[in-house]
Formats: C-alpha cells, sequence, structure tokens
C-alpha cells in the first residue's frame, strides 16, 4: 500500500514516536563499547519502549525475534541481537530502531565504531554514508520523486566507490512498518513515483566498503556482504513538506 498523505493528529504522533526513538537511539549508542553483547542494548531498548508505553514495530515482523537489528562489520543490516554476540574494539555497530507511537511509527538507523577504529577507512565509510543520507534528505520536498532522492544519495557513495547494497531501499513509513513506494539508494532524478507533503517515508543508505553484493545468513534475517567487507547503515525518518523535509528522528547530543 502506498503511503498516505498523514492528517495533522497522524502528523503530531509521528513527531512523537520519532522524537522517542531518536532518544533511545542516543542512549543505545551511548552504550556501544567494547565488552558489551548486541542483546545487552537490545535489552534496554526493549525496556525504555516499554517505559514510554511505546510498541515495537520490529518485534514479531515477519517473524523477527527482538525490538531492535543490531548488525556487527560484514554484516549490512537485520543481525539478530544475542546474548553471546559480544562487541569488540573497532567493530562497526548498525543500529537499525523502530517505535510505535499512538499507531504510528517511525524507523531509523546509525552505524557508530565501538573504541578505537581499526582504520581510517572504516571511519570515512560511516561518515560519508551519513553524508549520503544527509544528501537524500536535501532534496525532499512536494513534489519530489523518488528517483531524485535516489539520486542524490548515490552521487554521494559513488564519489567514494563505495558498494551500494541494492537488495534493500527504503520506504514509506508511518501506518505500517514498510508502505510502498520503494526509495532506492541508487537510480535516475526525475524517475520514479511523486510523493507529495504530508507523506513519511524512511531513507535508508547501504554502504560497503568494496562489493554491493550481499548474502543471507542461515539464521534466515542476517544479511551480510559476500566479499565480508565492512558495513555501514544509516536511515532517518522524514516528514514531506511543502518546501522541504522534516527529519522526525533527528538525534540531539
Ligand atoms: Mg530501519
Ligand atoms: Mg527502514
Amino acid at each position: 500500500m502506498t503511503t498516505k498523505v498523514k492528517t495533522a493528529t497522524e502528523i503530531v504522533s509521528m513527531k512523537e514516536s520519532g522524537r522517542l526513538l531518536a532518544e533511545i537511539l542516543v542512549k543505545l549508542a551511548q552504550m556501544v563499547e567494547p565488552g558489551i553483547s548486541t542483546k545487552d542494548l537490545a535489552v534496554v531498548a526493549a525496556r525504555e519502549l516499554q517505559a514510554a508505553g511505546a510498541g515495537a514495530p520490529f518485534l514479531g515482523y515477519q517473524g523477527f525475534p527482538d525490538v531492535i537489528c543490531i548488525s556487527l562489520n560484514d554484516e549490512v543490516v537485520h543481525g539478530i541481537p544475542q546474548p553471546t554476540r559480544i562487541i569488540a574494539n573497532g567493530d562497526l555497530v548498525s543500529l537499525d530502531f523502530g517505535v510505535n507511537w499512538r499507531g504510528m511509527i517511525t524507523d531509523s538507523a546509525l552505524t557508530l565504531i565501538a573504541g578505537q577504529a581499526k582504520s581510517p577507512k572504516h571511519e570515512q565509510l560511516i561518515k560519508y554514508t551519513n553524508e549520503s543520507l544527509n544528501e537524500g534528505i536535501a532534496v525532499v520536498h512536494d513534489g519530489v520523486r523518488t528517483g531524485d532522492i535516489a539520486a542524490a544519495v548515490e552521487a554521494v557513495l559513488s564519489r567514494h566507490n563505495y558498494g551500494i547494497v541494492r537488495d534493500l531501499v527504503g520506504h514509506g513509513v508511518g501506518h505500517h512498518l514498510h508502505e510502498d513506494p520503494n526509495i532506492p539508494n541508487y537510480g535516475r532524478a526525475n524517475t520514479g513515483p511523486w510523493l507529495k507533503a504530508g507523506m513519511t517515508i524512511a531513507i535508508e543508505p547501504m554502504a560497503t566498503l568494496r562489493s554491493e553484493q550481499v548474502m543471507l545468513d542461515p539464521d534466515g534475517w542476517t544479511v551480510r556482504t559476500r566479499d565480508h567487507s565492512m558495513s555501514a547503515h544509516f536511515e532517518h525518518t522524514v516528514l514531506i513538506t511543502e518546501t522541504g523535509a522534516e527529519v522526525l528522528t533527528q538525534r540531539i547530543l
């Protein structure tokens, strides 16, 4: 189903949903350090949702077993939190989280390094994947086409010769975690569906240091790079406005 133009009341709930998501994500990001397990982080995420009276849109989504996806290093997305999965110094840690507040869902992700980076290339991958998200957001306004966003994201990632994961894409969001249309991270401007003010979308570039090819782990969820190159993922839920975009999951640090 195509993402709807949200009502004023729904937009208020979307904003509250996004603000809560950002607050929890900042808290989790601050906890990331060598020695903590990915499940430790997920437990905190679940507790924070519960304390706020909010729902967990990831939990049970097509059978996903937790409230957050935590993916390390060559894992691109959809990593399942595990008590035995201990974060090590220099790991690239991607946190992808969702919140359901009064029926309105927001979706956001970030990647950071635990402890000390093993290579400046890892820091750059994170920096420019985030920049590609910001460039994608920068072209959003009433009447933007999905290809305009895609081209803006791709321009940044291509400039740095990163692999752009094509099997996974951004999407409409709000009443459901994934609504149409798809918002790819590659493509040509002036192509694809038109988007209107009042729609809410998730833009989420996933980039790798080498190949764009990914594979699925035997757990049926974890998506990782085929060549085991490092990967980064950033995502914001964005409200399209007449003149631009409002980032609903903006983190205040
Ligand atoms: Mg997400
Ligand atoms: Mg998403």
